[in-house]
């Protein structure tokens, strides 16, 4: 017999609470994790919905007590059903627990009560009211607040409880004395609070909607069709940097609300600011709704309300946006779809991109992924015929893609050149600046210039808690980027004693201060994970530069992603090799991405653009394909050596993490997985391991990795099945001090 473990009560703190049910035989090949059931519940005369979290062989009570699953329903998934069946879905694909999984579709923990707003209206009639009033009015001593009050009912139909007893200054006992005597009622309304209510005041012209090009709407035509023949289906637009794809998402969202359906736009997280919000917004206004990590748990409790009640239609947010409960939906629009913030860091760690694909089928949506440099994934899938690609190779209005020219910087500090910025990136900053044109300086990665060693005996001062060196920043103390501890800069090497240490500053804060000794009437303003920590810091600091407040923007990434600045027409890539360094497969995509990303903010106005692109490794095909703006070129020598050491996507690639503070239950633990996958899977999958994780300890947590490959996903789903079985299915897969995770395809190695 086959038991099921269902959840009755889908209120949200209640995800914990299973009951027990068998599954009749005539429905056992249609039960299965995350299907929607109908059972008996309390005393077998009322029936509810339930959802199937687990099945198993053993009976938690009495076999004679447990009542058997009644039916399946016979209606269409509802939105939530839908997203637990999603849950479902993901737990199967990347591991986990159905627990984790649910958090993660429905990831409002507790239910909040939406905030409550008091209004007062007129109970009567106006000559009633009118009558009223006089009566007060022919009183000697009445009340001036009472006649307020009256006074204001005659000319509005709703006053807000707080615009009375607040500006109008009537106290509240006034109001429910007229409310006693019948001349007025109080009424309340759940409001639900709108992220964009407020800019809407300040920002209300509408937008230009360009008609598109031919490019554009060969593009958007293909899906429109697919659209309209209701089936849907994966497209992937691939259109260079400027080529107005943000232009084609929205013509396709029109249709879209046209159908009568919904629309989700993921963006990065990083790239969701307010220029590019205001975008959708001001082409479809109220209707759009975000979503974004500043954002209270209440908040976003509520975005997710209004998108069930039809009070919005689009919903703009990061990765957790693709979990709108919208009842019908019609598209998902992934933007920068080769980002990898769009995989999940925490368990279960799945890909946007996938998951987008997965809750489509559910109501025939369609899915579109854009970007300017596609993931290799996508493009291979493209290439296979798997998904439709559709390219948009100019960009708009004719103007022509930036110019990119290569410094070789060993040659620059040959010839006694020691600054951070080459003779050609400076003289050409020198020309932006007499013609008052903006420049952005893009440093690949944070803080990689801010180590501080010994220069005695070459110690390099590291973390007590991970395997990483520390960062000197300007607070003068050492800081770890990846458990936040930070320590005063010692003045003598703790290893050796000796006072000479060579301390490093952060890597933007250096540029900054070189670039302002170098153009000491330039305006210089710098964007990093330490200028953007409030709330707002990021769009103060994009919009001062858009309004032309600055004229060099010096960053780190989060520069490059998406942002349109028209005045900009120079863009300098520092040390853009500096991320072909990592010890990551993915080093030579996520270079030639970044750089193409980065000259893609030069020349998007109506001056042409030029892109320098400084490299101690000019010959890297990364760096040479980028300044040529060739992806396909980098594609294909890409796959070629992603082939010949069968990583994705030419193979499938399952990570497994293994945690512990202590090394021998770690050892133990992460032997025994892989002698067991070893033997199991000999001649089926290659298994390799266990190895020591890139960076071994994190937040005094050792770590151990082994790794799993196959063409196929599902022998991978296999695999992962057999090391969940091994761990007997333990909460959360800790056995004996060790953590075990799973990472399918994983973005970061
Ligand atoms: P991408 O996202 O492909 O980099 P955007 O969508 O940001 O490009 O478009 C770049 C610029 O071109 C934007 O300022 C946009 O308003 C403008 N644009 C887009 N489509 C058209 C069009 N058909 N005609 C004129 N301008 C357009
Ligand atoms: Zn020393
Ligand atoms: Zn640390």
């Amino acid at each position: 017999m086959i038991y099921a473990d269902v959840i009755v009560d889908i209120s949200l703190e209640k995800l914990d609470k299973t009951f027990q049910y068998a599954v009749p035989d005539h429905l056992s090949e249609r039960i299965k994790e995350g299907s929607v059931v109908i059972v008996p519940f309390g005393n077998g005369q009322r029936f509810l919905k339930g959802y199937v979290m687990s099945l198993s062989e053993e009976p938690k009570i009495d076999p004679a007590k447990i009542k058997p699953i009644r039916s399946l329903p016979e209606d269409e998934l509802g939105p939530e059903e839908q997203m637990i069946a999603l849950a479902a879905w993901m737990k199967k694909n990347y591991g986990g627990t159905m627990n984790q999984a649910l958090k993660t579709v429905l990831p409002v923990h507790k239910k909040y009560t939406p905030r409550e707003e008091k209004y007062v209206c007129p109970a009567v009639p106006k000559d009633i009211l009118q009558g009223e009033l006089n009566a007060l009015l022919s009183r000697k001593k009445h009340s001036v607040a009472k006649e307020r009050l009256m006074r204001e009912l005659l000319s509005e139909e709703e006053i807000p409880w707080d615009v009375i007893t607040g500006k109008l200054s009537v106290p509240s006992s006034n109001i429910r004395d007229l409310e006693k005597k019948g001349i007025l009622r109080v009424t309340s309304k759940h409001i639900y609070r709108n992220p964009l209510s407020s800019k809407s005041l300040e920002d209300s012209e509408k937008a230009t909607v360009f008609d598109l090009n031919p490019e554009q709407k060969a593009a958007a035509d293909t899906v429109k069709k697919t659209m309209d023949e209701g089936k849907g289906g994966t497209f992937l637009l691939y259109g260079v940097t400027g080529s107005g794809k943000t232009e084609v998402y929205m013509d396709l969202i029109e249709e879209t609300l046209k159908q009568g359906k919904e629309a989700i736009v993921l963006i990065p997280e990083i790239s969701l600011t307010y220029q590019t919000v205001m975008r959708f917004y001001h082409r479809f206004g109220d209707l759009v709704s975000i979503l974004n990590s500043r954002m209270s748990p209440g908040e976003r409790y509520d975005q997710f309300e209004r998108a069930k009640k039809g009070d919005c239609r689009i919903m703009v947010g990061p990765r957790s946006a693709l979990f709108t409960p919208f009842p019908d939906l019609g598209i998902i629009i992934i933007d920068e779809e080769h980002e990898s913030s769009y995989k999940s860091e925490q368990s279960p760690r799945y890909h946007a991109r996938e998951t987008a694909e997965e809750r489509v089928r559910y109501t025939n949506a369609v899915l579109v992924l854009g970007s300017a440099t596609p993931s290799l994934e996508s493009y291979n899938r493209a290439e296979k015929g798997e998904i439709t690609l559709l390219t948009l190779k100019k960009r708009v209005e004719k103007r022509p893609l930036p110019v990119c020219e290569v410094v070789d910087l060993r040659k620059e500090l040959s010839s006694g050149n020691r600054s951070i910025l080459s003779r050609r990136l400076k003289d050409l900053m020198e020309d932006r600046l007499s013609r008052e044109e903006q420049i952005m300086l893009f440093l690949n990665r944070r803080g990689m210039l801010s180590a501080m060693s010994c220069r005695s005996c070459g110690e390099v001062i590291k973390c007590p808690h991970c395997s990483v060196s520390l960062s000197l920043h300007r607070d003068g103390k050492l800081h770890c980027h990846y458990c936040g501890h930070e320590e005063p800069k010692p003045s003598v090497c703790p290893s050796c004693g000796s006072k000479y240490l060579g301390g490093f500053k952060a890597g933007t804060e250096k540029i900054e201060d070189e670039v302002k000794k170098t153009f000491p009437k330039a305006r210089v303003i710098r964007m990093d994970a330490d200028t953007t920590k409030g709330k707002e810091g990021y769009d103060e600091i994009l919009s001062a530069f858009k309004n032309r407040e600055a004229d060099i923007l010096v960053g780190t990434q989060m520069i490059v992603k998406g942002h349109d600045f028209p005045g900009v027409t120079l863009m300098g890539v520092l040390a853009a090799d500096l991320s072909l360094n990592i010890s990551d497969f993915h080093a030579a995509e996520r270079t030639f991405q970044l750089i193409v990303q980065a000259a893609g903010r030069a020349g998007r106005g109506e001056d042409p653009g030029n892109v320098v692109i400084q490299t101690y490794q000019p010959d890297h095909y990364a760096v040479m394909a980028a300044s040529d703006q060739d992806y396909e070129g980098f594609f294909r020598q890409e796959m070629a050596y992603r082939s010949l050491l069968s990583y994705p996507p030419k193979n499938h690639m399952l990570l497994i993490l293994i945690t512990s503070d202590r090394e021998k239950p770690l050892n133990l633990q992460a032997s025994s997985i892989a002698d067991m996958l070893k033997d199991s899977l000999r001649g089926k999958c290659i298994v390799s391991g266990p190895y020591d994780a890139p960076v071994y300890k994190i937040n005094d947590t050792y770590r151990k990795v082994i790794y799993v490959k196959h063409e196929e996903y599902a022998k991978l789903v296999d695999a992962k099945d057999l090391v969940e079985q091994s761990l007997n299915n333990a909460e959360g897969f800790r056995v004996n001090g060790a953590y075990v995770w799973f990472d399918f395809d994983p973005a970061n190695m």
